[in-house]
């Protein structure tokens, strides 16, 4: 079957007439014209066409793609396109062709993610990035007869921009099989390393996988679920990036290279599946994870877990219904998913605007399917504008945005030195609104030129980064008045209490302020206060609240130090009807009090204190327990164990150990270890109740870096 039937097939015979314009003006447009490979150029739209009708997208959309070198390649205007097959097919060609002009080249990740959100944005109607993503997985795929330079300049602008934006968009079957091709590319030795290692063992695996595949097909039968169940190869991309992270160049530690799916008709059944799973198998802990109940942002959804097989070899299982497996393969594009005898092609609207509105979160109110394609066409990032530096760097900025804004953002010097801009080179009214795309040239006075902002500047910039930096430099020039004034303000106000600012301006005393305010100096904290950025009671007390503490420490100090003995506990810990008992902390749940505890006696060795819920208590003789109980008078410290998972950045020790200063805490023991850019950290900390370790494990948690903390029981 010729390719332009296959595509047909599944259209009703009005659309499928459509289709057949549409693909005879592409071939009589690009008649004559070559690819690299010498095939003849219709090869290509006809290919980018079926891989969306294989994705069941509307008529429109294959059509736009047969149709989209055709405006940009040939003789054929825009207008004829919109003549011949309406506005619709004629928008997604335009988004496309002018998705074309934009040179993608590979960035560092910040600017990857901005040229992804300048994409989305430029892309009025979401079928032009589907069509897109399709042109690109045909170029890809005949990337074969190109130069090696430009396989690996295509492939890393593929990888950089294209993959990510089909993930984000939950298009998976595309990400893939970019992905793997990108792979192909960038590191042909693995490639071929990670293709020859698992056909190696294909038969070996493809046995055991259809062992286990009739195993759980007749305990599901037994269940009474329903199911569908297939063995899925895992993608060659995703074995590397494994590799990668465990720092091996071996797939032998790869332990889920089977992988087995389970397709249900119900979301209860899910959860059953698991269950019957869970018994059948040994389940690996720490393997399950539950997208049913929390979809990736993508709306992906699916339950996954590891589990040792008969053989002893881990596999990974997959269940889902088929609903949330449609979404997974085809994403945002399943939602165009042609239905028989229904023009624009949507399943219940409603319910797929609520997919689509939490996905790229729309706040649009939209009651009917017509009303959902509107949606879908007014820009993705409607509150954003993505326009470029001279360079080719990418900044977003929002919506309104003038050049002033573009050129504080830049650099504050930029800002304040404005004397014009140019846009796309002519020169321009700097209160010009940005548009997508515009290529911004600042034009400044020289820096000894003694030039600053206006005030009536305010009025302009639409960011409150250029307006605060406009402020900032009108407060500067009255800066030595403001220094004068906030000191006075802060002695007065320190005097009228009974205090000498002298004594309460202690460094360690000031720095948490200096933090919080982002305050440099005493000068800046002067200054701040003198302008009135501060005000005097968010300063005072605090430093009169320390004040007092060293005081009344001072006074607790002098006091004897028999008033602090009590004669039962030992260790900060009272042995119920026992005096002078030797009282130890487990090691293998470290109790600090507030934790629920109860004693074990040893074999001479005393008392050990274990947490309640420490689960070597279970093996243990239940008659040796004695009842204990926190001397909630004692002082002694005790120290807990916090592991946590962190992403890999400087500066991150520092902070900890400020924050456990700030909790008046020590450090008992440090433990850091890092690996392909994560790391985890454990340490000890002295503290004095559970409480304190909680609010010390909250504060861990809100570190910019920090993702996972909890408190170890060993
Ligand atoms: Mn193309």
């Amino acid at each position: 079957m010729s390719i332009i039937d296959q595509i047909i097939e599944q259209y009703p015979l009005e659309e499928a007439n459509k289709i057949k314009q549409a693909h005879a003006l592409a071939v009589e447009a690009h008649e004559g014209q070559m690819r690299e490979s010498g095939e003849p150029y219709i090869s290509h739209p006809e290919n980018v066409a079926l891989i969306l009708a294989q994705m069941n997208m509307d008529c429109d959309a294959v059509c736009a793609a047969l149709l989209h070198d055709v405006v940009e390649d040939t003789q054929h205007t825009q207008e004829e396109i919109t003549e011949k097959f309406g506005a619709n097919v004629s928008e997604i060609v335009r988004g496309v062709t002018k998705l074309n002009k934009i040179q993608f080249a590979s960035k560092e990740d910040a600017q990857a993610e901005n040229l992804r959100k300048m994409f989305l944005a430029m892309s009025h109607d979401i079928r032009v990035i589907l069509v897109k993503l399709a042109d690109r997985l045909h170029n890809m795929k005949t990337l074969g007869s190109c130069e090696e330079s430009k396989q690996r300049r295509i492939a890393k602008e593929t990888l950089d921009i294209y993959a990510p934006l089909a993930n984000r968009l939950g298009i998976y079957q595309i990400k893939w099989r970019l992905e793997d091709l990108c792979l192909q590319y960038l590191e042909p030795e693995a490639y071929t390393y990670i293709h020859s290692a698992i056909n190696e063992g294909r038969e070996d695996r493809q046995r055991v996988i259809e062992e286990i595949i009739q195993i759980i097909d007749r305990k599901l039968v037994e269940n009474g679920i329903p199911a569908k169940i297939y063995g899925r190869p895992k993608h060659y991309y995703s074995v590397y990036r494994k590799m990668r992270q465990q720092g091996s160049d071996s797939i032998d530690n790869i332990y889920d290279l089977s992988a087995v799916r389970i397709i249900v008709s119900d979301v209860r059944y899910c959860y059953e599946a698991l269950g019957i799973m869970h018994s059948e198998f040994i389940p690996m802990p720490g393997r399950f994870k539950d997208y049913i109940a929390m979809p990736k942002a993508n709306m992906y959804q699916s339950l996954h877990t590891t589990v040792i097989g008969k053989n002893g070899k881990p596999f990974e299982i997959q269940i889902r219904t088929e609903e949330m497996h449609n979404t997974a393969e085809n994403g945002i594009a399943a939602h165009w998913k042609y239905k028989e005898g229904k023009t624009g092609g949507l399943t219940k609207g409603e319910e797929k605007l609520s997919w689509l509105r939490k996905m790229m979160d729309f706040e649009t109110e939209a009651k009917d399917s017509a009303e959902f394609l509107d949606v879908v066409k007014t820009e993705l990032f409607n509150d954003e504008v993505f326009v470029f530096t001279p360079k080719g760097d990418v900044k977003g900025l929002p919506m309104g945005a003038t050049p002033l804004d573009f050129a504080y953002s830049v650099h504050s010097s930029i800002g304040h030195r404005c004397i014009g801009a140019k846009i796309n080179g002519k020169i321009v009214n700097i209160d010009t609104k940005l548009k997508n795309g515009d290529i911004i040239e600042i034009l400044t006075a020289s820096e000894t030129a003694g030039h600053g902002p206006s005030r009536d500047w305010l009025n302009i910039v639409h960011t409150n980064e250029a307006k605060s930096k406009i402020k900032a430099w009108f407060k500067k020039e009255l800066r030595e008045e403001n220094i004068e004034k906030g000191r006075d303000m802060l002695d007065k106000e320190a005097k009228r209490q009974g205090y000498a600012l002298s004594s309460l301006t202690k460094p360690e005393w000031l720095n948490p302020i200096f933090k919080k305010y982002k305050i440099q100096s005493m000068e800046d904290l002067y200054a701040s206060v003198g302008y009135g950025g501060l005000r005097v009671h968010q300063i005072l007390p605090r430093l009169v609240e320390e004040y007092k503490k060293v005081i009344k420490a001072q006074e607790i100090e002098d006091k004897p130090k028999e008033q602090k003995k009590r004669e039962h506990s030992t260790n900060g810990v009272i042995v119920k009807g026992e005096s002078n008992m030797l009282v130890r902390f487990a090691k293998c749940c470290s109790p600090v009090p507030g934790d629920d505890i109860v004693g074990y006696i040893t074999r001479g060795r005393g008392v050990s204190v274990h947490r309640r819920d420490c689960s070597n208590l279970s093996g243990f003789e239940h008659e040796r327990e004695i009842e204990v109980c926190w001397d909630l008078d004692a002082d002694t410290n005790y120290v807990a164990n916090i592991q946590m998972h962190t992403y890999d950045r400087s500066g991150i020790i520092l902070e900890l150990s400020n924050c456990i200063y700030s909790h008046k805490s020590d450090i008992e023991s440090l433990n850091v270890s890092t690996k392909e850019g994560t790391g985890t950290i454990t340490v000890g900390v002295r503290i004095t109740s559970a409480q304190q370790l909680d609010s010390i494990i909250k504060d861990f948690k809100k570190i910019q870096g920090i993702y996972e903390v909890y408190r170890l029981n060993n």
